[in-house]
């Protein structure tokens, strides 16, 4: 195994017990048992119970197995809004997000402040029409969170409207409070250090009526994963096709794994890392973090200014076998973005200052 440390915004460093998970997984034959029998079942109701408990996820909430999370973006906008979505955009991925909604040909709009800046958030403009808010909670390009407190008190003023968020690049680290929202989803190689190709809906009933309204009224609601086809399936610990069974055993057993440590804990020491990681840039004489309101800074993507120096940065880190991403976009030579996930220890960040 080549020696390598990755601190990249995902795919990531794996979780460090997955590959005696996936030893565990070969020796059970999980690649080869039917997506149909009774071990499936088994393990698709223990993952959602297993999910359901780190997150603090309610008892009413369905659990969906997709593809990724961009898939889910879709199958967010195609089933739950009909004209209208109103989109928090604030860098790539909230852009993303409303980005499908357009390719999907919703009259969608969306608010848009530069990347690291927050929104105007008393003096919104919200379309009546509004059927469906949308958000994303790490923004993976800028290095921001969204200030939740803004988000719940938006959700008090419009309790029959929908709010859908993206929780890619920040779960299990964000405490979301699921009962304020209707959709939320992500992907399991960034902050659950497992290998891409899975995405996780998390979704209440209400979504699921309005699917239900939309194809009545004769909207497109899509193919084998629509919400319907979902919950259909979901029913009997299912997914409509065969879905990417290796994966969903190696989510359960990380989660099994994290649960017994406990989320307040690991939550606990990703919080400390990442106050290490601002301290040592706050102070450096050279470099700062491109995130100046310390209220908005991610505490798990954290975007630093490295200016021209950027390449030999990367190339010095890369020596030592430290990998981690670009600057997103038009920021690709002037900052480094480094993941703060659990799988990261106090000790590897160390470890990286000194390329630094
Ligand atoms: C990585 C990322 C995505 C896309 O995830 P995929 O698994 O590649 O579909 C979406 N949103 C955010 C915030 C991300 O960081």
């Amino acid at each position: 195994m080549i020696n390598q440390k990755f601190f990249t915004v995902g795919p990531n460093q794996l979780y460090p017990t997955v590959i005696e998970h996936i030893q565990t997984a070969i020796e059970q034959n999980i690649c080869s048992v039917s997506h149909r029998g009774q071990v499936f079942k088994n393990l698709f109701a223990e993952t959602k119970h297993n999910l359901q408990k780190l997150l603090n996820i309610p008892d009413d909430y369905h659990v969906f197995f997709v593809g990724s999370a961009t898939e889910a973006m879709e199958i967010a906008i195609r089933d739950c809004v009909g004209q209208t979505s109103y989109h928090f955009v604030n860098g790539a991925f909230s852009e993303k997000l409303y980005l499908t909604a357009k390719d999907l040909n919703k009259k969608s709009e969306k608010i848009e402040v530069e990347t690291g800046q927050d929104f105007a958030w008393n003096n919104l403009n919200i379309p009546a029409t509004t059927e469906m808010f949308c958000f994303t909670h790490s923004e993976t390009s800028a290095g921001t969170y969204l200030p939740l407190p803004e988000v719940y008190a938006l959700q008090q003023k419009f309790p029959n409207k929908l709010f859908a968020i993206d929780i890619v690049s920040s779960v299990p680290v964000v405490n979301l409070d699921y009962k304020k929202f209707d959709l939320v989803f992500f992907s399991v190689q960034k902050g659950f250090g497992l290998p891409a190709g899975l995405g996780v809906m998390i979704v209440n009933d209400r979504c699921i009526e309005k699917a239900k309204i939309l194809q009545a009224n004769g909207f497109d609601i899509g193919g084998f994963h629509n919400l319907l086809s979902l919950v259909e399936k979901e029913q009997e610990n299912q997914t409509p096709e065969t879905p990417n069974v290796l994966n969903i055993f190696l989510l359960n057993k990380v989660l099994e794994d994290m649960n017994k440590i406990g989320i307040e804990k690991i939550r606990k020491k990703v919080f400390l890392q990442a106050e290490k990681i601002y301290d040592f840039f706050d102070s450096h004489p050279q470099y700062r973090p491109a995130v100046e309101n310390k209220k908005l800074r991610s505490q798990t993507i954290i975007v630093i200014e490295t200016g021209k120096e950027t390449k030999n940065i990367l190339t010095k880190l890369a020596a030592d076998g430290l990998v981690v991403s670009s600057g997103y976009g038009k920021f690709k030579d002037s900052q480094i973005r480094i993941a703060n996930f659990p799988a990261h220890d106090l000790d590897d960040f160390k470890k990286l200052f000194e390329g630094f």
